[in-house]
């Protein structure tokens, strides 16, 4: 059977373009399709400048989306990374399989270590090595398949790389991953910068629209997004990036496609609208859903000590495996 691990890191609120581009294929298509591992990957929020406190919250708040985004443990292992020792074992051993020059190649990390000095601060070095973890999380278990948003596509390549460059040198240990992407909306932009993705770790702005964010505040941000000159509503993603980001949401939330809604609105003002209506209501029963989890903290805490459980069994035997291949003298 097809296996699928994907993760979600507790560095902000998550955004419709986690939504969009990620969790509502987890919940929808992914879960019913395969095997599937979605984990809340906390140690990858410490890659940057973090608030302890926060990242616990945040950690916890995104398990309760993910259950209210539909995700049925009882079919998925929802769980917190750090909660499962394997990871960062098996992100040693990776270590010493990549290479620093891979490393710097990476456009995240180019991106984001420029961020951080650019905010005056110094760049941690598990950012650079973010993406070994990143193979170990997936390797370890096994999966075949990486459902994400395609800013992760050279991560996720990464990986396979050094599954293939490990089994070539130590026997075959690894299953090779692919990436895989939702058709529509794999990379929602900024409402204000539509030439910048949507992240939830960026400013909180009004260009964000974040999956817990009250209607009335989603209609605003969505009338108030930057457009292109012209008035013309059809969907060119290089002379139109502001609407064709507009008609690219709205396709994902209706289950159409962007180049399908091209001509159809004759106003940028009826598109938003329309576009407003479409998130509200799809935000709607996962923001109600939502409100019931929290009232239940105990529920979500059960949810995700039994993924720990289930997550530790899996990885245990594919990561013990590993030590011994690379030439680790077994404990006695
Ligand atoms: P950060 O800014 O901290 O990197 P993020 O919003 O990019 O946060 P991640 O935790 O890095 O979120 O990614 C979780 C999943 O959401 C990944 O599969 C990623 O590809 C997807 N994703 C993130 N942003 C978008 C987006 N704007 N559009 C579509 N998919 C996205
Ligand atoms: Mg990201």
């Amino acid at each position: 059977m097809t296996r699928i691990f994907s993760g979600i890191k507790p560095t902000g609120h998550l955004t419709l373009g986690n939504y969009l581009g990620a969790v509502r294929q987890w919940a929808e298509v992914d879960q019913h399709r395969a095997e599937s591992l979605f984990s809340i990957v906390d140690l990858h929020a410490l890659t940057v400048d973090h608030d302890p406190g926060r990242v616990r919250r945040l950690s916890r708040q995104a398990a309760t989306l993910l259950l209210a985004s539909g995700i049925d443990p009882e079919r998925a292992t929802v769980f917190v990374q750090s909660h499962v020792d394997e990871h960062a074992r098996l992100s040693y051993l990776l270590e010493c399989v990549a290479t620093d020059g891979e490393m710097r190649r990476m456009i995240q990390y180019k991106e984001k270590s420029a961020l951080e000095r650019a905010r005056g601060g110094s760049v941690r070095l598990s950012l650079l090595t973010y993406p070994v973890l990143m193979a170990a999380d997936i390797l370890a278990y096994g999966a075949d398949q990486v459902p994400v948003g395609d800013d992760q596509v050279q991560h996720v390549e990464l990986t396979r790389d050094l599954a293939v460059r490990f089994n070539q040198r130590y026997g075959h240990t690894f299953v090779v991953p692919r990436a895989t992407y939702p058709k529509v909306a794999a990379r929602v932009m900024d409402l204000q910068d539509p030439t910048t993705k949507m992240g939830k770790s960026g400013d909180a702005g009004a260009g964000i629209v974040y999956l817990l964010d009250e209607p009335d505040v989603v209609r605003k941000k969505i009338l108030r997004a930057v457009t292109d000159s012209g008035s013309e509503v059809e969907y060119d993603r290089e002379t139109k990036p502001g609407i064709s980001n507009l008609l690219e949401i709205l396709a994902s939330c209706e289950g159409g496609n962007p180049e399908g809604l091209s001509g159809v609105y004759e106003s940028y003002g009826a598109l938003k609208k329309d576009t407003a209506d479409a998130v509200v209501e799809m935000l709607r029963p996962v923001q109600e859903k939502h409100k019931e989890l929290v009232a239940d903290p105990a529920y979500v805490e059960e949810v995700l000590r039994r993924g720990a459980e289930r997550a530790r069994a899996m990885a245990r035997p594919t990561v013990d495996t590993a030590y011994r291949a690379i030439g680790l003298l077994p404990p006695v």
